[in-house]
C-alpha cells in the first residue's frame, strides 16, 4: 500500500497514516499516524501502560464497576471465559484460588451442605464408605499423575431439570479437565 510521506501530506489527503521511512527517535522504522506518532512507539507506551494498570491494586470503585459490568453482561462474560482455552482457564482458576482463599473456604462449607442435603436418609455406612473412597482415589490419582482429578456427579445435584442425590452410584472419578468441559456442555443445552 502507498503512504502519504510526511505528516503534512496525510493530512491534507485525510490519511490516517503516512511513512517517511526513517527511523523515529526510539529507531522504529515503521508507520506513523497522521493524529499521534509512530505505531511501534504507540504499541510500546500501551504495553508499559497496561503493565503498570494492571500492577496496581484495583480501587473500590473500579471493583465495583466490574461487578456493575458482570451484573449486566453475565451471559456475554461467561460466554467469553468458557471459549478460552482449557489450559488458561485451569490456570485462572489456580490463581483466583490463591488470591480467594476466603471464597474457597465458603465454597467448601457450601458444598457440604449440598452434599448432605442431596444424601437420601436410608444410606447405609458400608455406601458412605464407598463414596469417601472416590474422594480418596481422586486425591491419590491427582497425586500420582500430577493432573487434578475431581468426583462428578453424574446427574448433578443441582440442576434446572433433575436434582441428582449423594450417593455412590451417581458418583465417578473424572479429572478436572472433563469436569470443566462437561459443565460447558450443560451451559451450552
Ligand atoms: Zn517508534
Amino acid at each position: 500500500m502507498d503512504y502519504p510521506k510526511d505528516r503534512a501530506t496525510a493530512k491534507a489527503m485525510g490519511a490516517t497514516h503516512y511513512y517517511t521511512g526513517l527511523p523515529c527517535i526510539r529507531g522504529h522504522v515503521a508507520l506513523r499516524k497522521t493524529k499521534g506518532s509512530c505505531i511501534e512507539c504507540m504499541k510500546e507506551d500501551w504495553a508499559i501502560d497496561n503493565k503498570k494498570r494492571s500492577e496496581k491494586p484495583k480501587s473500590e470503585a473500579s471493583k465495583a464497576a466490574g461487578r456493575r459490568y458482570y451484573e449486566k453482561n453475565k451471559e456475554a462474560v461467561k460466554a467469553r471465559a468458557n471459549a478460552r482455552p482449557l489450559e488458561e482457564r485451569v490456570r485462572h482458576k489456580k490463581a483466583h484460588k490463591q488470591n480467594h482463599p476466603e471464597y474457597y473456604k465458603s465454597l467448601t462449607s457450601v458444598r457440604k451442605r449440598r452434599h448432605r442435603n442431596a444424601t437420601p436418609k436410608w444410606i447405609n455406612t458400608s455406601q458412605k464408605l464407598a463414596m469417601r473412597k472416590l474422594y480418596l482415589q481422586a486425591m491419590e490419582l491427582t497425586k500420582l499423575t500430577g493432573e487434578r482429578y475431581v468426583v462428578d456427579h453424574i446427574v448433578p445435584l443441582i440442576s434446572d431439570e433433575v436434582c441428582g442425590l449423594h450417593v455412590p452410584w451417581n458418583l465417578r472419578v473424572i479429572t478436572q479437565e472433563e469436569n470443566l468441559r462437561k459443565s460447558n456442555k450443560l451451559l451450552a443445552s
